[in-house]
């Protein structure tokens, strides 16, 4: 198969995270390259719009970090924030039982926290990498008594997220407005949470590129950020 090249009737999605930035163990130190915003602000006007990101971060943090010229997603799909708006600052909480639980799961281990990101719950466990085991069971034992939320983990996170907030369902859902109708979705991520958009993709006749190791639906691969921003930048030729 021919590595995709990035063309005007594409739909592309990014990740963030991992994907067009390294993960930091800090997640607020992380931003886009120096001339990343000018890169994806030409890319999508070529694409006539057609350009998403699509993190799992709350979508006021990503709004943060990337140009408000593009269509912002968060929350793995549940907080959309077009061009040229300001996300909302009413953004729907979890049930406030279920933060409560979460937090007590946390709380007896040193650096683990709990980060609210309106309906989705992300717990971080980096400091503490061998309780993931523990933590996820204890995790999904709470979760049983919520029927609209899963659990999803991704890397040294576990996520409590409605069923709503998914990245396929996301990519589905774009594809069905007139702007974005009859064109080929491509999504690019580094994790877990982005494989339901890969599959959302090649199911509308697409393709998606995953981002460093691990197991992946993607036909195509790349090692890093790094070469994804070298194949944005071929794009723009
Ligand atoms: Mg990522």
């Amino acid at each position: 198969m021919v590595f995709p090249r990035l063309s005007a009737d594409m739909a592309l999605f990014l990740d963030f995270d991992g994907t067009l930035s390294p993960i930091r163990a800090d997640p607020g130190s992380v931003y886009l390259p120096p001339e990343g915003a000018g890169i994806l602000l030409t890319l999508a006007a070529r694409l006539r719009g057609g350009l998403v990101i699509l993190s799992g971060r709350d979508v006021r943090d990503l709004a943060l970090r990337v140009p408000q010229g593009l269509w912002r997603v968060g929350g793995h799909g549940a907080q959309i924030c077009a061009p040229g708006a300001a996300p909302s600052n009413a953004l729907k909480a979890a049930p406030a039982e279920l933060v409560q639980r979460i937090q007590q799961i946390a709380d007896p281990f040193p650096g683990v926290v709990v980060e609210s990101k309106g309906e989705v719950l992300a717990l971080h466990f980096r400091s503490a990498p061998d309780a993931g085991p523990q933590l996820e069971a204890e995790i999904s034992a709470v979760i049983a008594g919520f029927s609209e939320y899963s659990l999803q983990t991704g890397k040294m996170v576990i996520e409590a997220r409605p069923d709503h907030a998914d990245k396929g369902k996301c990519v589905t859902a774009f594809l069905q407005r007139g702007e974005f109708a009859g064109r080929a979705p491509l999504m690019i991520g580094d994790d877990t949470t982005d494989e339901a958009a890969m599959r959302a993709c090649l199911q509308a006749g697409g393709t998606a590129i995953k981002v460093g190791p691990g197991a992946s639906v993607a036909p195509f691969r790349l090692d890093g950020p790094d070469d994804v921003w070298n194949w944005l930048r071929e794009g723009l030729t």
